[in-house]
């Protein structure tokens, strides 16, 4: 998850992953500034700013609500 630590850093847009730079700025495409890569603020950034994400979140926590219920029945 965090394998870009040590190396070269790289900069993306929240709402773009596409757009990856190896120097902070803002985006070319909404002119939002870019994130490192890699740190837990931007992941989280990055996190909620994709639908997809949260779906797959919410989907995990569903899973593990529902198998700990059929566990404890
Ligand atoms: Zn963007």
């Amino acid at each position: 998850m965090d394998q870009r630590s040590k190396g070269a850093q790289v900069y993306l847009c929240p709402m773009h992953p596409d757009i990856r730079q190896p120097n902070p700025g803002k985006c070319p495409k909404c002119g939002m500034n870019l994130l490192p890569e890699g740190t837990r603020f931007g992941l989280l950034r990055h996190m909620v700013s994709s639908p997809l994400h949260i779906g797959v979140m919410l989907a995990l926590m569903v899973a593990v609500m529902v198998a700990a219920m059929m566990l404890l029945r």
